[in-house]
């Protein structure tokens, strides 16, 4: 035979090994549909097995008398390197944030314009006290930085970077006390779910980059449509939502299944995509153990006015830490001529949901005292994301255990985001696939 017909040859054999895979996914989150979503496109027979009654995990919008409510606050890069492969931005009609924010502190309220874009339209007169000249300079270099040509990073855990927190980093960088409070503190702690700014600071300057490469948006009828629009990647009848997988069916060293109260079901591969602490339960593997979480509170306004712009609390020992009339993002997340607006809060997980709705009432009143705020309810998220300490990236669980015929794919084996949880999804697939 020669060459060129063994190389034939070779290719139909392989192609054949993969038509001819089962692949069981566990968890139909971003990662678990993106999984399968590679999966298929290969070829491989996959079918997801999800806990809950709809797909998503953790990005779910939830309809109440025609608000859209997204199961907390998230909002998503259009710069993001490995979503951008599997999403299509136009069919789910990105609307776009504006850039800067509008900071409370008690009962003053500064617009920053633009810190990333343009830093020297941050208003001098507003801004005296919280960013000085060398403040916007130092922003304007990090942004200069983020453009130049060079090696993109495709997750938080793989720029280039010594680590450490945040707080050092910025520290480091030399911006001002009262900058890094007003701005950093609580938009950075909105992103990481902790105001403490103790995160990996790659993270810090993964977003950084994703903001100043792109736009900050939320698909025009809820973050849910990201996972749905995976899901529809899909064969018909390929998810099966409500069926909990219970434990893993191992032989001979090997994980050759799953099992769940709906019975058995045999697959040459699994790949479990479920958040970290369910991954532990089902295959013992050592995965990160701690996270943050937030509430979000869900209130009828009468209009505050902010536009696009996110609201930022830089008082310290404050009880929301950022708010966005999303309704105004997006006109869809409300009935027509209504508002919606989600209020932050990163604590409070002890108190009743009458308390959380009434002390949101009472710190959005003070900031916009002549708009009324009727609560719509909350959800609290206990689990948002893995935590992400300094040096956490480095030591990750790699996609491919030891264990032949299990896999892993979760955010948490690349970075907490929706772009990690994606990339995650795909390399895991990959690995199922040998390539
Ligand atoms: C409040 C909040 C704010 C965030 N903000 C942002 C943001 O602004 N931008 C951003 O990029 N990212 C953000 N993130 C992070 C991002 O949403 C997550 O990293 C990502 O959604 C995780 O996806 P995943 O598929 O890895 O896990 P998950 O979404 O947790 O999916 C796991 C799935 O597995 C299912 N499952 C669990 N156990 C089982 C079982 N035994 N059997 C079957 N199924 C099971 C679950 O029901 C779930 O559907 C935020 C997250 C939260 C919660």
């Amino acid at each position: 035979m020669d060459l060129a017909r063994m190389r034939l040859a070779n290719r139909a054999r392989c192609v054949k090994l993969v038509l001819a895979m089962k692949v069981i996914v566990v968890g139909a989150g971003l990662a678990g549909l993106t999984c399968a979503k590679v999966l298929h496109e290969h070829g491989a027979e996959v079918e997801a097995f999800e806990a809950a009654d709809g797909v998503g995990g953790r990005v779910r919008t939830d309809e109440r008398d025609g608000f859209l409510l997204d199961r907390g606050f998230q909002v998503y890069f259009t710069a993001y390197p490995a979503a951008r492969r599997h999403l299509d931005h136009d069919a789910l009609e990105l609307r776009a944030f504006d850039p800067g924010a509008i900071i409370h502190r008690g009962w003053g309220r500064t617009v920053l314009s633009d810190p990333l874009r343009d830093p020297g339209g941050l208003p001098s007169t507003l801004f005296s006290r919280t960013a000085t000249l060398s403040d916007k300079i130092r922003v304007a270099t990090l942004a200069l930085k983020c453009m130049l040509p060079g090696s993109a990073p495709e997750a938080a855990g793989e720029t280039a970077l010594e680590d450490e927190s945040v707080l050092d980093f910025l520290r480091e960088c030399g911006f001002s006390r009262e900058f890094v409070e007003s701005f950093f503190r609580p938009f950075y702690g909105g992103i990481l779910l902790d105001r403490s700014l103790a995160a990996s600071c790659s993270v810090f300057t993964f977003t950084f980059r994703m903001m100043v490469r792109g736009e900050a948006v939320v698909p025009a009828r809820g973050m849910g449509e990201i996972p749905r629009q995976l899901a529809s990647r899909l064969p018909e009848g390929r998810v099966r939502l409500e069926s909990p997988v219970e434990g893993l069916l191992r032989e001979q060293g090997r994980v050759r299944g799953i099992r769940g109260p709906w019975g058995e079901r045999e697959a040459d591969a699994v790949a479990v995509a479920t958040d970290a602490p369910e991954a532990r339960k089902l295959t013992g593997e050592k995965v990160p153990e701690d996270s943050v979480g937030e509430i979000c509170l869900y209130y009828e306004t009468s209009g505050v006015g902010s536009g696009k712009k996110i609201l930022l609390n830089a008082e310290e020992g404050s009880f929301i830490n950022n708010a966005v009339e999303i309704s105004a993002v997006s006109e869809r997340y409300a009935p027509p001529g209504r508002h919606l607006l989600y209020a932050i809060t990163l604590g409070g997980f002890d108190l009743p949901d009458e308390e959380l709705l009434r002390r949101g009432v009472e710190e959005l009143s003070s900031w916009y005292p002549r708009a009324d705020f009727r609560p719509l309810g909350l959800r609290r998220i206990p689990y948002g994301q893995f935590a992400q300490p300094p040096g956490m990236h480095a030591a990750l669980p790699r996609n491919r255990t030891a264990t032949p015929g299990l896999f892993l794919a979760g955010e948490y084996t690349v970075d907490s985001s929706i772009n990690g949880a994606i990339l995650s999804g795909e390399r895991a697939a990959r690995e199922v696939l040998g390539r």
